[in-house]
């Protein structure tokens, strides 16, 4: 009987001892179309672009090594280096785990709104502006109590305010060439400043930088407890078949990362008490001749990765032998702040299992 008691104590531990131990905040960072092979491989030099004269692509010479491990730390430090070795990583093939969406789409709205609602849905089927039905963990979070108004994105990819339908949520999404959407400091009129004086190269918004500067001065002036950053340049170079900028891309967008780490600890509001969730929304085609593309026509491009650091994570590493699915982050994003999204919304998946 007391052997029996003691079980169950251990048991009802186990199954709580993540909302025992949750952050104060989150902050969820996705890098859009990052494909797995990168993430744990590093550049591939199959990819890389020869002149005809063998001249070899001045992207060889600052992402070349002769390892996946080394290949992947020269492309990611902080991500290998950082969480790697104190946080976790899901969907490492050579760890015989797996990472991968479930909407059978494999682009991106209906990426982001599996992730960040829980599940997929047949309804969210293009990538135009259309309101999400769905009602996201972000928007759900900013009516639970002690977070209202408490929530904000920030995105270049002026789709972003329809994903999280702000028409209904309210929530303020700095997007387009406007990064911050109410600027009251200084510092965040320069950065919209900024953005409209850049090249507008991509029509529907600004390069991925000034959306991390209006990003990390929210973090600095308001003190959100939940923070969504979108990043997208990566796929935009991807689809370019830049190979060589898809590369920068990802190692700009592992620097944003590490500096908005650093703000975090940084601020008492956020040192030691907010967790980062790193993940992309897709995957993309898996040799030469595909890699720039991704959808259901290409093969591959279901499969991700995801990453999470924090006093919430314990530090696992890359998770072996796993299969995880995108729409567990939604379940995922509010576990770590000590709100149960997948009792609010039965249809949606648990949260990752981060024991
Ligand atoms: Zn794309």
């Amino acid at each position: 009987m007391k052997k029996h008691h003691f079980a169950l104590i251990l048991a009802s531990l186990a199954s709580t001892a993540f909302a025992q131990n949750p952050t104060r905040s989150v902050v969820v960072v996705t890098l859009d179309g990052l494909r797995w092979q990168e993430m744990f491989g590093g550049a591939d030099e199959a990819y890389f672009k020869r002149d005809g004269k063998g001249g070899i692509d001045p992207a060889s010479k600052k992402y070349a090594g002769d390892t996946p491990e080394a290949r992947r730390a020269l492309l990611m430090p902080f991500m290998w280096k950082v969480i790697a070795k104190e946080g976790q990583i899901f969907g490492d093939p050579s760890q015989q785990s797996r990472s991968h969406v479930t909407n059978g789409l494999w682009f991106s709205y209906p990426g982001y709104n599996e992730m960040l609602s829980g599940a997929a849905d047949p309804r969210v089927d293009s990538n135009n502006k259309v309101p999400n039905p769905n009602v996201t963990v972000l928007e759900w979070l900013n009516r639970r109590p002690g977070f209202e108004g408490k929530v904000s994105a920030f995105g270049s990819w002026d789709v972003l305010p329809f994903i999280l339908n702000t028409d209904r949520s309210r929530l303020p999404v700095g997007t387009g060439f406007v990064p911050a959407p109410d600027p009251k400091t200084a510092r965040e009129r320069e950065i919209n400043q900024l953005a409209a004086d850049l090249p507008p190269y991509w029509g529907y918004g600004t390069f991925d930088a000034p959306i991390v500067y209006a990003a990390l001065e929210e973090l600095e002036s308001r003190k959100p407890r939940v923070l969504y950053i979108m990043l997208g340049e990566g796929d935009e170079w991807a689809h370019e078949s830049r190979y060589d900028l898809y590369l920068d891309a990802t190692r700009r967008a592992d620097r944003f990362i590490e500096r908005i780490w650093a703000t975090l600890q940084s601020l008492p509001e956020y040192r030691d008490r907010t967790t980062l969730l790193v993940t992309t929304d897709h995957g993309r085609g898996a040799t030469v001749k595909d890699w720039s593309d991704h959808g259901k026509d290409v093969p591959a491009a279901e499969d991700t990765w995801m990453a999470a650091l924090g006093p919430a994570v314990p530090s696992l590493g890359v998770r072996k032998n796993l299969t995880v699915t995108t729409s567990q982050l939604a379940a995922t994003i509010a576990a770590v702040v000590g709100e149960d999204f997948q009792a609010a919304m039965p249809k949606t998946a648990a949260g990752l299992p981060l024991r």
